[in-house]
């Protein structure tokens, strides 16, 4: 366990311990209390100490503010300790929101004593849930979000439909349609109702399987089980499974013995009248890369799409979630945000957060509007100009001299391949776009993205020529 977890002598948890009272004595209680009192450690390997913060937004703050401080001071007294990692921990939410602090994170203390890489198989998001807190299948299950709620979710024009089909399949014994299909562009509350359903479900009858994945894990664990041949025990684990939860199916576009077996486990499962749950980016019939068969199956249950959000969703969610920490939203903080961020619900929320925790760190709680353009003001700007990844592929493909059909096609001819990296390398600077769909861009998976950022990445320290195009380019997509 972390508790005892022993590093030059004497326990991490101990240690962090002192680390935390030097860095209070630093920067003051306030700040203490919002930024690093609900941090908590994780394992340690490789002179890499883990540390667990509770959401991402944090975890940014914590890395941009105070992440040095932590390794130096920690690193005095304990030279072992060569970097600190920090890493998302859900679950860490719960206890936060019931006032309880651990010093350790609960789930990682069971993967410390079980798994042979606790820390890659964290940073990969696909470690086991603690399934008993969760109530969830242990082995397949990832945790569920104890924020995402129906009594969280709020329902406006553009949701309505998604959550009363999602309201429905939670609340009836019998199978009203199979499969759920819920589609929506992103942050706009897929994975929120997934859960809410898990929860509902699960409170109502805790004797009930659930298990939720997203389609990557499910790639991820059937792809193992290859390697190992070890598929009987893959499919076996879904025998006993009464709910099954895929988040994000786009990404088995293109995966197709990983579509065909999820094709034989969705059907068997489906006549056994088993609930089936399944999100994606885009309908059954727009899905890019998965076969014609899997798309109709998807596709005969009941599809529900969430909209972009309206304006008045977009000020209920804001009074909502001002309403959850504990504070209310001047009406005309309210309007500047619902009008500026229109994107999707979890930009929306990132705003609202990095508002109030200035309010709490810099102006006596206070939250004014002159205060939320001035913060937002960065953040504002890059949305207004913000790129996308076709300007990307035709102002990369026009320098180059090249047709944005070649940059997509599977042509390897260094001609092609070069200004594809770049492409790419530039969409992951410029976009916040994730690799695997930078990669749907290009046709390619993500693997290779990876392979093209950090080959330019190379190449811009070695050949100056490259690094000015690549620098003009970035320039006029900026501009
Ligand atoms: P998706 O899975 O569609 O990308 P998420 O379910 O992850 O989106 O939602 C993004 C964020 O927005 C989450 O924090 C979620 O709680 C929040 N959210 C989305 N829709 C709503 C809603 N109707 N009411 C409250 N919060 C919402
Ligand atoms: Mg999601």
């Amino acid at each position: 366990m972390t508790e005892n977890l022993v590093v030059n002598g004497s326990s991490v948890v101990d240690q962090w311990g002192q680390v935390c009272e030097q860095l209070k004595g630093e920067i003051g209680d306030t700040a203490f209390e919002s930024w690093l009192k609900p941090l908590s450690v994780g394992d340690f390997s490789d002179g890499t100490m883990n540390i667990c913060v509770p959401t991402r937004f944090m975890r940014n703050w914590v890395i941009t503010n105070y992440s040095d401080r932590i390794h130096k001071i920690w690193e005095k007294k304990n030279p072992q300790i060569k970097s600190v990692n920090f890493i998302v921990q859900a679950g860490q939410d719960v206890m936060q929101s019931r006032g309880i602090y651990s010093p350790t994170c609960p789930s990682l203390i069971k993967k410390i004593s079980s798994s042979p890489m606790p820390q890659r198989l964290y940073q990969s998001g696909v470690a086991a849930a603690n399934a008993n807190e969760s109530g969830l299948n242990d082995s397949l299950s990832v945790p569920l979000n104890p924020q995402y709620t129906f009594e969280n979710f709020v329902v406006g024009k553009t949701n309505e439909f998604a959550y009363a089909a999602a309201r429905k399949v939670a609340e009836s014994r019998n199978i009203s349609f199979n499969p759920l299909f819920l589609y929506s562009g992103v942050g706009l509350g897929k994975t929120h109702l997934m859960h809410a359903i898990a929860w509902h479900i699960k409170q109502q009858d805790p004797s009930r399987n659930i298990v939720y994945l997203s389609a990557e894990k499910f790639m991820y664990k059937f792809v193992r089980a290859l390697r190992y041949k070890d598929t009987a025990a893959f499919k076996e684990q879904f025998r006993s499974v009464d709910v099954l939860m895929v988040d994000d199916v786009q990404f088995m576009g293109g995966k197709d013995i990983t579509q065909e077996e999820f094709f034989y486990t969705f059907n068997s499962l489906i006549e056994e009248g088993r609930q089936i749950i399944i999100s994606a980016d885009k309908s059954p019939s727009d899905l890019e890369g998965i076969e014609a068969r899997l798309k109709s199956r998807l596709g005969c249950g009941l599809v529900a799409d969430i909209h972009p959000t309206d304006f008045d969703l977009r000020i209920g969610i804001l009074n909502s979630k001002a309403k959850q920490m504990g504070l209310e939203l001047p009406p005309k903080v309210a309007e500047f945000l619902a009008t500026k961020i229109t994107s999707n619900i979890r930009e929306l929320e990132g705003a609202l957060r990095r508002v109030i925790a200035h309010s709490q760190l810099l102006s006596n709680h206070e939250i004014t509007l002159d205060m939320t353009q001035d913060i937002l003001k960065d953040m504002l700007r890059s949305f207004d100009k913000r790129t996308t990844i076709d300007e990307i592929q035709k102002k990369v493909a026009e320098h180059f001299n090249i047709s944005v059909r070649e940059m997509q096609s599977s042509r390897r001819a260094r001609t092609v391949a070069r200004p594809r990296q770049i492409a790419m390398y530039l969409a992951k600077q410029l976009t916040s776009r994730s690799l695997p769909e930078i990669g749907r861009k290009f046709d390619r998976d993500h693997t290779t993205v990876m392979h093209a950022v950090r080959k330019v990445e190379e190449l811009i320290m070695e050949d100056v020529s490259l690094a000015e195009n690549v620098e003009m380019l970035r320039r006029s997509l900026d501009a």
